[in-house]
């Protein structure tokens, strides 16, 4: 403490490249300050610092924190203590352009492993930023004085010792993730590949809130007699609710009857949510994937022949490549990379899709012989890719009938309560007259993995690495930038952030090396962040790593199929 009141008093109204001197580690009693990178002026990114509690102290019971799942609840519990604590306890901007902010980088509605707190036997990290004051870029040193030692030290107290918080509280946010991550092993063993809990509250506050809609507007989940089953979980017991089985589920229903945003509530579903978020014992299977078109994409030597055959002037779709991707080109692709990355469910909605890649109804086929058309659509290949692949899909489909032949279970959306219709529908098809022809060929294929070439994929612009992120979809990495926008199971920037340090970590690492494939190398990065935590991938994963969240596996290949410049060699 000394020592910090003695350097801030020499370097006080000096220039603000003085600040570096701060660099290192100051004992403020209960806690130990880092200091681990100080900005280059007030404009620039804010400092890194951490602040360290030795744990007898914390007093944190390990019980709290004995399991990854235990563990993952309690870091992002004080990430959101020391998020309120900062918005509660602080001046706010002092000087000219971040002076005086305090920020840390803290999760939404979804709980995810994530770098800014680190719990262990012996202390409690938090890692976070502070803008160091200065007035145009004069060090304003009495300033500092009192955020780093009266501001700083108030936040600590209030987020990272234990007996700061309700105990009720932080074991209720533990348990309730105890129990998601128990539920999700749990539909597995019982031939299930989602689950939405009776008094879900699926909808959002707006198309830019994750946030609940108001209890008083909207209609609570209740499931079905057909489909209602129990589930067990540790701490809250037996819960009720809709299970959809494998197989092929269509949910249909007439429009603004909820169908999307039941869908996304799966979708969403393979994360873990927040105690109240109205969505916490929605489960769905940690390997679904959303599909939808993309036109534009870029495509890389993917086999998407089992989707696309004959195009015209006889280009190849056994290693098709494209730099700008139709609709169907780009639905069947993002199909194919699902399953290289081993994929259990998809889901379709018909408002993302390609019409013309879901369906090819019986006037069509008469018109256009099945010689001309590219296209085995969707419909033709689904239960394909259930019986010889063991890959489910759950499909919104208000607008065409057709699918009903081919499905398992038909949901009804019903101003936003699920009706089963599934014998009504099946009655309906099979008294149709002129139906539309099977076209499906009698096997799906194999999917041909790929294995990415090392040289084509570069963090490097000119001399310096640049490997940046910004918001939920955009990734610069070199020269390239890529398109994240229609990769719809990214929930957190944190992760955008995280999946591109992963394909340069995966590149130093070696992992990427020309000879494994996707699947292969990614299986090798998320080894590391299970034994050694997410940090791993950082340059600094012994001081403040930097701000990252845990994405998935298959996000982390999307973005790296869509990088322009990847080249790939088919195993
Ligand atoms: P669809 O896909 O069937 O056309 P959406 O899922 O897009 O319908 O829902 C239409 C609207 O209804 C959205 O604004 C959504 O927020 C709202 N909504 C969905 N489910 C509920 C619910 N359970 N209670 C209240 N409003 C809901
Ligand atoms: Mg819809």
């Amino acid at each position: 403490m000394q020592n910090l009141k003695k350097i801030l008093n020499e370097i006080d109204r000096r220039g603000y490249k003085a600040y570096k001197q701060l660099r290192g580690a100051y004992d403020l009693g209960r806690f130990t300050l880092f200091i681990d990178h100080v900005q280059g002026d007030p404009f620039a990114a804010p400092s890194k610092l951490r602040a360290r509690v030795p744990q007898p102290e914390a007093g944190f019971d390990q019980q709290l924190f004995s399991t990854r799942s235990r563990k993952i609840a309690l870091q992002d519990y004080i990430t959101r203590a020391f998020d309120r604590a900062m918005k509660k306890g602080t001046g706010g901007k002092k000087g000219s352009g971040k002076s005086g902010i305090i920020a840390i980088d803290c999760g939404r509605q979804q709980i995810l492993e994530r770098t800014s707190c680190k719990i262990q036997k012996e202390f409690v990290e938090i890692c976070f930023y502070a803008g160091l004051p200065a007035r145009g870029r004069r060090i304003l040193g009495h300033q500092a004085l009192r955020m780093l030692t009266e501001e700083i030290p108030g936040i600590v107290r209030s987020s990272m010792f234990c007996a700061a918080h309700p105990q009720k509280e932080v074991q209720q946010f533990i348990q309730v993730n105890e129990d998601q991550d128990h539920l999700r092993k749990a539909l597995q063993k019982k031939g299930l590949v989602a689950f939405i809990a009776n008094q879900s509250i699926l909808p959002r506050r707006s198309g830019v809130s994750d946030r609940p809609l108001a209890s008083s507007e909207t209609v609570p989940f209740q499931s079905p007699p057909e489909l209602e089953i129990s589930l067990h979980a540790p701490h809250a017991g037996t819960i009720r609710g809709m299970g959809i089985p494998r197989g092929i589920t269509l949910i249909i229903g007439g429009g603004f009857h909820g169908k999307t945003t039941l869908l996304s509530a799966i979708e969403q579903g393979a994360y873990n949510h927040i105690p109240n978020d109205g969505r916490e014992y929605v489960i769905t299977d940690p390997n679904a994937v959303k599909i939808r078109a993309e036109e534009g994409r870029n495509i890389q030597k993917t086999d998407i022949s089992p989707f696309i055959n004959n195009l015209p002037f006889g280009k190849n779709t056994i290693k098709f490549s494209t730099a700008n991707a139709s609709g169907s080109t780009s639905q069947a692709a993002n199909i194919i990379e699902a399953l290289e990355c081993q994929a259990n469910l998809l889901l379709l909605d018909e408002d993302t899709s390609a019409t013309n890649f879901l369906i090819r109804d019986e006037i069509m086929q008469k018109i256009v012989s099945k010689d001309k058309e590219p296209i085995t659509p969707f419909i033709d290949q689904v239960n394909n890719l259930y019986n010889q692949l063991g890959t489910s899909t759950i499909m919104v489909m208000g607008g065409a009938g057709d699918y009903f032949e081919v499905a398992d279970q038909v949901i009804l959306m019903d101003a936003y309560l699920p009706v089963v219709v599934t014998s009504k529908a099946r009655q309906l098809i099979s008294q149709r007259k002129d139906a539309r022809k099977k076209e499906a060929p009698p096997s799906f294929g194999r999917i041909t993995e790929r294995i990415p070439r090392p040289e084509s994929i570069n963090p490097y612009k000119g001399r310096k690495k640049k490997i940046k992120s910004r918001g939920l979809d955009t990734i610069t990495f070199g020269f390239e930038h890529i398109d994240l926008s229609a990769v719809e199971q990214i929930v957190d920037s944190s992760q955008v952030n995280a999946i591109s340090q992963i394909i340069d970590y995966a590149l130093q690492k070696k992992y990427i090396d020309g000879q494994n494939t996707i699947g292969r190398f990614l299986d090798m990065v998320f080894d590391d962040i299970q034994k050694n935590g997410l940090s791993v991938i950082s340059a600094y994963s012994n001081q403040h790593p930097g701000s990252y969240a845990l994405p998935r596996k298959f996000e982390v290949a999307a973005a790296l199929n869509r990088l322009r410049s990847l080249k790939i060699i088919q195993k």
